[in-house]
């Protein structure tokens, strides 16, 4: 006999008080289900940042379920008889608690989805699945934009998106008359520097999140990254903090410099509110409404309002409807047959390229790089080395604090490694260690030149793009946006591809690029 009326599944990024899942909410015949499995770790090899940062906000949600009377069923961790996975927990609570039915929001990756319903199914519940309102525009919405387009432009469905939700609109027209203000916000720093940066807001971690950080270091020991920096808002307050100090600090350069890169500084002029959102402790609309004030009251430009806004109004709700009108197919894409090994230097920042030491480096620290260091630093490499995708995937997914499915994978399948073919992306985005050298300095403390591409000081970078254009020029030819590129292949003489194709098997077969290993200090080899 049903003990409960229904069980409300609330998964590490769902933690959002007023999620629809909690609408018919009553704490006599309700309650909520949460678990710590260690299989969400272990399915990719999850960093030490990203499984404190969600043990820590789920625990700290915990308490603000039980402050609000909300009856809590909650697995930890090291609990004696953890099932160890989603599926095998949740079951094993059904048959303890009988609910009459399963209730949950729009989960963020398929897999979850499938786990779950799997689990409805053999328990022969029914599992009723809320739209997640945390978002402007609903999987329905985005389908219904994608219908009988043969790709999905970022650009059409911005647009879109702005005249539905009336955001920087004035009378039907965008605010300063252009939709996209990205040709203001390419600068780079300059032989001087970023300046003085406003601090990042950190927050020290409280007695909730120190007994994390012991338990993932413990649990998950030899799990890439470190925690001895740990400072992510964990709560709702501290992720209003993080987007008020973001608003008054930041956003009015953060356009200008959106691009650039500056080594031991991932943080610049950059939000760093994207694990808060995508665990949902923010919401898109308050996030966007405070940027949109900041440019009506005068406080930032702009240039960098819109171009803030782009991302999350549009980039973030995009890639969200590719990965939902695509999955599970997309997983498996491969345009460029691309089946190169992961470098196992990307688990340890052992490497001597300056720009991708840094990363690394940084990645491993805080769970963290911006934007640019992902697509044309970490993202890139991999894609001119030929990595193949599914191991770009399930890295990008295991080192970030932000890193869940439907964001993670277009934006590493798609954008990054051009994997889908141009479901999302023009062309491959592929650059020579120049670019790096425009965008930061790193190349001046390098022991490469970005200007070389054969020889033993040429930049891996440079090698690799013209190899790229090489193995890929029949292709890539057809391609009327990269037809320029392809075009200056032909300068090349057979000697001089020759010694680009001796040095780029160097690179891939380890003889370039690997530093004398640290010990292991950032973590250690992968797993199996
Ligand atoms: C290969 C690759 C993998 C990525 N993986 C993730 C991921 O797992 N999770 C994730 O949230 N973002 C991912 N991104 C997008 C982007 O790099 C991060 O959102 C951003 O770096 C987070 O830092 P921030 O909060 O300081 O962002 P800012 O640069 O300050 O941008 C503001 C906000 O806009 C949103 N945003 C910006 N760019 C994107 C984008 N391309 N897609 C979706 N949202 C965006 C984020 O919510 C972010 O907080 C990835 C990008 C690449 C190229
Ligand atoms: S020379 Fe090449 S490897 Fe070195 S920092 Fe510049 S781009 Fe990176």
């Amino acid at each position: 006999m049903a003990e409960l009326r229904a069980l409300i599944v609330v998964l590490g990024d769902q933690l959002d008080l007023d999620a629809a899942a909690f609408d018919d909410f009553d704490g006599g015949v309700d309650a909520v289900w949460m678990a710590e499995v260690a299989e969400e770790a272990t399915h990719v090899w999850s960093s030490k940042p990203r499984t404190a940062m969600f043990l820590a906000a789920m625990r700290h949600f915990a308490l603000a379920l039980q402050a609000k009377g909300r009856p809590l069923n909650y697995t930890r961790l090291d609990a004696p008889d953890n099932a160890g996975s989603l599926d095998a927990q949740l079951q094993a609570d059904i048959r303890r608690l009988k609910p009459s039915r399963l209730v949950m929001t729009e989960p963020g990756d398929w897999r979850v989805l499938q786990a779950i319903k799997a689990v409805a199914e053999r328990s022969g519940l029914p599992l009723q699945i809320h739209e997640d309102r945390h978002f402007f525009s609903s999987i329905r919405d985005f389908a219904a934009h994608a219908k009988g387009r043969k790709s999905l432009r970022m650009a059409y469905f911005y647009r879109e998106q702005r005249q539905r939700h009336g955001v920087l609109m004035q009378g039907g027209e965008p605010v300063g008359g252009r939709w996209n203000f990205d040709a203001d916000n390419r600068e780079a720093f300059g032989a001087t520097g970023p300046g003085a940066v406003p601090p990042r807001t950190e927050f020290a971690p409280d007695a909730v999140t120190r007994e994390v950080i012991a338990l993932v270091d413990s649990h998950f020991a030899r799990h890439p990254g470190r925690l001895d920096s740990f400072a992510w808002p964990v709560t709702r307050a501290q992720a209003l903090q993080a987007l008020h100090n973001f608003i008054r600090d930041r956003l009015p350069l953060f356009g200008r410099y959106q691009d650039a890169m500056w080594p031991g500084d991932p943080w610049l002029y950059h939000a760093h509110l994207s694990a808060a959102l995508n665990l949902k402790l923010l919401n898109p609309r308050e996030v966007v409404a405070a940027a949109e004030a900041a440019h009506r009251e005068g406080h930032a430009p702009l240039a960098s309002v819109e171009g803030f806004i782009r991302q999350i109004l549009g980039w973030r709700e995009y890639v969200r409807g590719v990965y939902w009108t695509q999955m599970p197919a997309y997983l498996e894409r491969n345009a460029l047959a691309a089946q190169q090994d992961l470098p196992a230097w990307f688990w340890t920042g052992d490497t001597d390229m300056a720009c991708l030491a840094d990363a690394l480096a940084q990645t491993l620290a805080h769970g963290y790089a911006n934007h640019i260091q992902r697509l044309m630093v970490t993202g890139l490499y991999a894609l001119m080395l030929g990595v193949q995708p599914k191991q770009v995937h399930a890295w990008y997914l295991a080192v970030y604090v932000d890193a869940v499915a439907w964001v993670e994978l277009p934006n590493t399948l798609g954008m990054s490694q051009y994997a889908d073919g141009g479901v999302m992306g023009s062309k491959p985005y592929i650059a020579t260690g120049k670019y790096i050298q425009r965008m930061s300095p790193h190349c001046k403390g390098c022991r490469y030149d970005p200007a070389q591409r054969s020889g033993d000081s040429a930049c891996p970078f440079t090698t690799l793009y013209w190899d790229f254009l090489m193995r890929h020029e029949a292709v890539l030819a057809k391609n009327p946006r990269m037809a320029l590129q392809v075009k200056n292949l032909a300068r090349l003489s057979d000697v001089q591809k020759q010694a680009v194709d001796e040095r780029a098997a160097a690179i891939r077969g380890g003889e370039v690029g690997v530093a004398v290993a640290s010990g292991g200090a950032l973590g250690s080899e992968p797993h199996g």
